[in-house]
């Protein structure tokens, strides 16, 4: 497991041409909810507050040992157009752990599934690198590893989140963007900013129910996601243009 202290140390951050950052403000998710049951996870990212700075894209890939080029999460950079002239908008982007994944269906040797928690993974002993699932997700968030020769994806950071920490990319998050935490409990920082703020999901008319939510998500950004999907897998985070 990759910490920050380490991720400091090897300089990933430095490449990208950041500067360390101050302690996340963000406290680590309680492994019960209040009530004693399990928690649902999941994820609000604020668009207002992403920078683009990749900085999750990069910690995610080191904590969970990507080969080169296969990413996760990633940010993705669009090209909008806005009423001064052209713009840029920024989407971070990873599995949803949609509450109805089309991902866990088609698997035909039931190697994908979802915890009690929520989350969406993948027992790499069981899968066979068919690439069902990578085609069944309508967020192109799946992809299958060339090293292990099996399919792969966020995991909300199992290893991390089991023994209290936050996932990596909340946890390096420098604009203080992705927020992680139990959707069930009340009092919890996604809970109160769902119910305090305007969400979507991606593509919500396909009936997965994404559990990553966004604040700042508006129709065109959405038209845009919509016009590019299919054609823009994690492992692709770079700029595509207003076409
Ligand atoms: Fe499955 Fe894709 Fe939904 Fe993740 S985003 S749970 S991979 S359908
Ligand atoms: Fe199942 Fe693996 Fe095939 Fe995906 S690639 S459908 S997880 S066996």
């Amino acid at each position: 497991m990759t910490t920050r202290r380490e991720l400091l140390s090897l300089g990933a951050f430095a490449a990208l041409g950041l500067a360390p950052w101050p302690g996340s403000a963000e406290p680590a998710p309680p492994q019960t909810s209040p009530s004693g049951s399990t928690p649902r996870w999941g994820m609000v990212i604020d668009l207002r507050k992403c920078i683009g700075c990749q900085a999750c894209t990069v910690s995610c890939s080191m904590e969970n040992a990507l080969p080169t080029g296969a990413h996760r999460t990633v940010v993705s950079t669009y090209e909008i157009p806005t009423d001064k002239g052209p713009g840029q908008a920024v989407l971070p982007r990873l599995c949803n752990h949609c509450e109805n994944p089309p991902c866990i269906p088609v698997c035909p040797v039931e190697a994908t599934y979802q915890q009690k928690d929520g989350a969406v993974v993948i027992d790499a002993d069981q899968c066979v690198g068919c690439g069902y699932c990578v085609q069944a997700c309508p967020y192109d968030a799946r992809f299958i590893n060339e090293q292990t020769g099996v399919a792969d994806k966020c995991t909300f950071c199992v290893q991390r989140v089991g023994v209290g920490l936050l996932p990596a990319c909340v946890e390096t998050c420098v604009g203080g963007a992705r927020v992680f935490g139990d959707l069930k409990a009340q009092e919890s920082q996604v809970a109160t900013l769902i119910q305090e703020h305007e969400v979507n999901v991606l593509r919500p008319y396909m009936g997965t129910r994404p559990q990553v939510y966004y604040i700042g998500l508006d129709g065109l950004l959405q038209d845009r996601v919509e016009a590019e999907s299919g054609s823009r897998q994690l492992r692709t985070p770079n700029t595509h243009q207003e076409g």
